[in-house]
């Protein structure tokens, strides 16, 4: 399998290098923080820069206003944003919630069924309340939402009335993809700066550089799962073991490479940014303190390995307790 780029593929990730350098991503205000997954800071207008190209809907049907291009072109793009620390923080739940509009439409709910459906919830309601969730780092980037007697129209109903837990669980598959695939080029880039702080600081440390380089193999191997987990996506064949191999390994890699680089940093590696002593701007504090979570969001690593202990290996569903 190659992994490399079409031509056609590298003529577009040029394009994306030609606008990240003559729009360098630190010029864009961020309206939210940066949660550490890769995609950097929440920044609307680097945001809709991109939607300004067409590159918030690369592959989406022309009727939809998209270009059609292969999904290819979308992991080129989050590849070279996440490796230049770009601010596109909800690129992938764009992507991710507009792939579920074209996917399966909307439907009036004309009839009523026993099943589950799934509404597209406008999050201005009335009796729809967002608290604020702090984390380790200090920082909020995450909310609880309440809903209390809110209504929704009918209208927005998100595909089949009765099919939305279907919906749910291929939803549950394109999440993981789409909020990982980029924790590899993310990772590179992070390497890449411990790689320039033990040849400042320490280039004679033999053990740091076998852990780099191991790292770097780590790295290497992840960017492969994600990339045949998108290749399953695209030929439309059942990912879902290997997109939560996938989340798996870039969960825990990160712990892994976030905890190399604050060994190496030693007492440096506890000062935030802002510190006159901060090694690195402080970013692989941050990126620490955030890897954690990680391995929770989006479905914990316990349950990721219980699907593919079922759906990968064909090992009986876990045994229920007696109740
Ligand atoms: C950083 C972060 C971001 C998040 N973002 C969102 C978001 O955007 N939207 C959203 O809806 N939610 C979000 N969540 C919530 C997240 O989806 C849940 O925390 C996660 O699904 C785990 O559920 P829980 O917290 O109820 O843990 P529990 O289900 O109570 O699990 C507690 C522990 O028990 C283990 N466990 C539970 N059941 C089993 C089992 N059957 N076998 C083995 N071990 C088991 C779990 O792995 C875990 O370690 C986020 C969480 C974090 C930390």
């Amino acid at each position: 399998m190659d992994f490399g780029h079409s031509a056609v593929e590298q003529t577009f990730a040029d394009e994306v290098r030609a606008f990240l350098r003559a729009h360098p991503p630190d010029t864009f205000p961020p309206d939210g923080t940066d949660a550490g997954y890769g995609s950097g800071a929440h920044s609307r207008p680097f945001t809709a820069a991109l939607g300004e190209r067409g590159w918030l809907s690369l592959t989406w049907p022309r009727e939809h206003g998209g270009q059609e291009r292969p999904m290819g072109f979308q992991l080129v793009l989050l590849e070279e944003l996440a490796m230049a620390g770009a601010p596109f923080g909800p690129l992938a739940g764009c992507l991710q919630v507009a792939e579920s509009i074209i996917r399966h439409g909307s439907a009036t709910a004309s009839t009523r069924s026993r099943g589950l459906s799934m509404l597209m919830v406008d999050n201005r309601l009335p009796g729809l309340e967002l608290r604020p969730i702090r984390s380790l780092t200090g920082q909020v980037y995450h909310y609880e939402v309440f809903m209390d007697a809110v209504r929704v129209p009918r209208e927005w109903v998100l595909g089949k009335p009765g099919e939305g837990f279907g919906q749910l669980l291929h939803g549950l598959d394109t999440d993981r993809f789409w909020g990982r695939f980029y924790k590899a080029p993310f990772l590179r880039r992070i390497l890449g700066l411990l790689v320039e702080y033990v040849r400042a600081e320490k280039p004679d440390d033999a053990v740091a550089r076998h852990r780099l380089a191991h790292a770097a193999i780590e790295i290497a191997a992840l960017r492969a799962l994600f990339h045949r987990a998108a290749w399953l996506i695209e030929q439309g064949l059942p990912a879902t073991g290997p997109v939560s191999a996938a989340k798996v390994m870039a969960d825990e890699l990160g712990q892994r490479v976030l905890s190399l680089g604050m060994e190496l940093l030693g007492p440096y590696g506890v000062l935030r940014a802002g510190s006159r002593w901060a090694r690195l701007r402080g970013e692989i504090e941050h990126q620490y303190q955030t890897s954690w979570g990680h391995a929770l969001a989006g479905g914990t690593s316990e349950i990721q390995r219980t699907t593919i202990a079922v759906r990968a290996l064909g090992l009986p569903a876990e045994p229920r307790g007696r109740g």
